[in-house]
């Protein structure tokens, strides 16, 4: 006996008629595909530990592909800090503008990786922009389907032949998402849905994060703290100052997002390319005299500390070093891409 594949929409916040529109398509059309459960669920990043939605995502033990409007790299990692955890599903889902020849080769990660034990399952982040109809998904989902399947039962027949007795017992089935069936939570559809309140928080990569602790020092607000192991963590997310992206900026390793801003870079767009970049926005679009990402950093903070009714601090506390020196010098790429991006409104 196998279970479906568990399917988590996750709707944009606001009500914007062609993202709902898309919304209810993809829910119609996986509603008829066999092997799959689907579930709607308010915006991923809004969810806090007590919305049902999230106590559902929290409840799915195997794999699971989620739909989101954000990056997929950046609804992983936000699924990993509230404890929805497996290993990164690799999608083969592009949008239409991906041209992998323009990408330099990416550079290996150095981050520390996930905190804890990461369970044996994957876990699949789609990107709702990519495409503007339900079609290219479901596919991709029919895809993954055959996958994990596929996986599964490579893993049952590695077991059996270490062990030759399981063989007599059978192998999962070719068809349908082989996993032994768990019995499921149940979960009111109503309750799903139940509206969540807008947040504003960041979200650590840590396949990139190196646990410099830089943003521990920056941020002046309490956002950050370290677990039992000394590791980085954003430990009071309500905290952050809404529309504040500063210390995405200091992080030396692209490691921090927030998904909902409007530089696709700190919205946790695919960055391992731009530590070499074929393309050199800021020739393209003259934007040399820019300020660079540690003054516009300082003056974001800056702001927030003023409108708390604190003083000003400006590059007084918490400027490691190496981020010190570094106005001084000529902006690297991902500075000048920064600038960019920001200036245009992207
Ligand atoms: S500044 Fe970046 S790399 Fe350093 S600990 Fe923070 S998230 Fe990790
Ligand atoms: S964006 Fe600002 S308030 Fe939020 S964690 Fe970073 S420095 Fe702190």
């Amino acid at each position: 006996m196998s279970r479906k594949l568990t399917v988590v929409l996750s709707q944009a916040p606001g009500k914007n008629p062609a993202k709902r529109g898309l919304e209810e398509s993809l829910a119609a059309a996986l509603i008829m595909e066999p092997g799959v459960d689907v579930s709607i669920v308010p915006n991923l990043y809004d969810m806090g530990p007590d919305h049902t939605g999230r106590m559902f995502l929290e409840s799915v033990p195997g794999d699971m592909v989620v739909l989101s409007w954000l990056f997929p790299r950046a609804a992983f990692w936000l699924l990993d800090r509230d404890g929805i955890k497996g290993q990164f599903g690799i999608t083969l889902l592009k949008p239409p503008a991906d041209d992998e020849e323009e990408k330099e080769k990416e550079k290996p990660l150095e981050g520390i990786g996930a905190t804890g034990t990461i369970p044996d399952r994957h876990i699949y982040t789609l990107d709702l922009r990519d495409f503007n109809k339900a079609e290219p998904y479901v596919n991709e989902i029919r895809r993954i389907i055959a996958e994990a399947t596929e996986r599964i039962r490579q893993k049952a027949i590695d077991k059996a032949v270490a062990n030759p007795v399981m063989i007599s017992l059978g192998l999962p089935s070719k068809n349908g998402h082989a996993e032994p069936t768990i019995a499921l939570p149940m979960f009111n559809a109503d309750d799903l849905l139940a509206p969540a309140n807008r947040r504003w928080y960041p979200v650590i990569d840590y396949n990139r994060c190196t646990n410099c602790l830089e943003c521990l020092d920056f941020c002046l607000f309490g956002v950050y703290g370290v677990d039992s192991f000394d590791r980085i963590l954003t430990e009071n997310q309500d905290q952050c100052k809404k529309g504040c992206p500063a210390c995405s900026r200091v992080c030396p390793q692209t490691a921090i997002m927030f998904p909902e801003y409007k530089t696709p870079t700190i919205a946790g767009a695919d960055v391992g390319a731009i530590g070499g970049l074929k393309i050199d926005l800021s020739k393209l679009f003259g934007g040399g005299d820019t300020v660079d990402a540690l003054t516009a950093a300082v003056a974001e903070r800056d702001r927030e500390l003023v409108a708390d009714g604190r003083d000003a601090v400006g590059l007084a506390v918490g400027i490691p070093k190496r981020q010190t020196g570094k106005s001084q010098q000529p902006k690297d790429d991902l500075d000048r891409l920064v600038d960019d991006l920001d200036l245009l409104g992207l």
